[in-house]
């Protein structure tokens, strides 16, 4: 596995408590210590970090017990409230040690799937990776309540695979405290096989026996299912035992270890579907001749300083077209602006005294990243 410099790591709750009712900060620390390594190295690293429940848990004394009743929301609810710091207080302890900053993103499927505020967080991980800081994610439990039906994630596996989607990661790493996916439940039979390599998620489910235990086979679909999305959009995926020191370091090496699944296409590709596939019909971008330059040739973003004129009504994070001065169809992109203040840029821009131009020409009107040449000589790096 080549390019692996945009990593997610998924640090489960089996993992980060040793298996025991609390965060064992002995296996916290070791994972630290590996991703501090990384990151001192270059690779730009998103964690999403389970924990939280059993930290409050734990905290709570165990008050509200393990039992079938402490699954249910609101006990949920209660214990990640309480856990969500404690577990951030831990990351920024370790992390801080190493003069790393970490910041916290807690996300509910409502935040990802609406179209303005995937935007909104996909710009702020990314800045975040930029700044070198390491954002910690996990899914915002005390406001996803799972009787809403389609409101929650339900499980930080999907949650990973998601953030892997939404900042184009290079790879994904499931750590638990198996060594992957096993073909049966290794707990079970010793003889259980390891599957080191998964060409084709669709057999993968029918490899995997029933002598999985209900929870135990839970926790194989729901990785299995994560593979399937991340690997759908352009990112590798490894399912690894966090347990064994430097796994982080040999899996990002290139070593096999654990089971891996690899993508067919890339993130380009996965991305420039996704922005096609959400195009919207009549709303459009007009572009002077320099614009249009920079976009299909120079490989730049679309600045206020280029728009003519606009046509329709559009929302922040709308997926639009740019056309250039003779109406060809240069590109589609994700506008970071709505029509109305597009507008205000236009008419300020013929009054210079009038407006604070500076003020609302300051920013990308759609970024290169959320962009795809349709059309024009597009020489640049599509
Ligand atoms: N969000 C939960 C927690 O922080 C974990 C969910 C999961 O591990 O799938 O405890």
């Amino acid at each position: 596995m080549k390019n692996n410099q945009r990593v997610v790591i998924k640090l489960g709750t089996t993992l980060l408590t040793g298996g025991s009712n609390q965060l064992d900060l002995d296996i916290l620390s070791s994972l630290v210590k590996q991703i501090v390594g990384l990151h001192k190295k270059g690779y730009q690293i998103i964690i999403v970090s389970s924990g939280a429940v059993a930290a409050g848990r734990h905290s709570l004394n165990n008050w509200i017990t393990t039992n079938e009743s402490s699954n249910n929301v609101r006990s949920r609810q209660i214990m990640a409230s309480i856990g969500q710091g404690i577990l951030m207080h831990h990351f920024q302890e370790l992390f801080g040690a190493n003069q790393i900053p970490v910041a916290q993103a807690l996300l509910t499927h409502n935040d990802i799937s609406d179209r303005i505020s995937y935007l909104n967080i996909r710009n702020l991980l990314l800045d975040l990776i930029m700044l070198r800081v390491i954002p910690i994610v996990n899914e915002n439990d005390v406001v996803a309540i799972e009787e809403l039906e389609g409101e929650t994630i339900g499980d930080n596996d999907t949650l990973s695979a998601l953030v892997s989607n939404m900042i184009d990661a290079d790879l994904l790493i499931l750590l638990g405290d198996l060594e992957g996916l096993y073909s049966e439940d290794p707990h079970l039979n010793p003889k259980a096989k390891l599957i080191d390599f998964v060409e084709n998620i669709e057999d993968i489910e029918a490899r995997i026996g029933d002598s999985w235990t209900n929870q135990g086979r839970g926790g194989m679909v729901t990785k299995i299912n994560a593979a399937r999305l991340a690997t759908s959009s352009g990112t590798n995926v490894v399912i690894a035992n966090g347990l064994i020191p430097d796994n982080l370091h040999r899996i990002i090496s290139g070593n096999k270890i654990g089971t891996q699944f690899k993508t067919r296409i890339t993130n380009l590709e996965s991305r420039k579907r996704w922005l096609l596939s959400r195009e919207s019909s009549n709303c459009s971008i007009h572009v002077d001749s320099g614009a249009a330059k920079a976009i299909t040739q120079k490989g730049g973003s679309l600045l206020p300083s280029g728009i003519i004129t606009i046509s329709g009504q559009f929302t922040k994070g709308e997926i639009i077209k740019i056309i250039d001065n003779k109406n060809n169809k240069i590109a589609i992109g994700m506008v970071n602006y709505t029509n109305i203040e597009i507008e205000e840029i236009i008419t300020a821009r013929s009054k210079p005294n009038e407006h604070p131009v500076e003020k609302i020409m300051s920013n990308e009107v759609v970024h290169r990243d959320n962009m795809v040449i349709t059309g024009g000589s597009a020489n640049a790096n599509q």
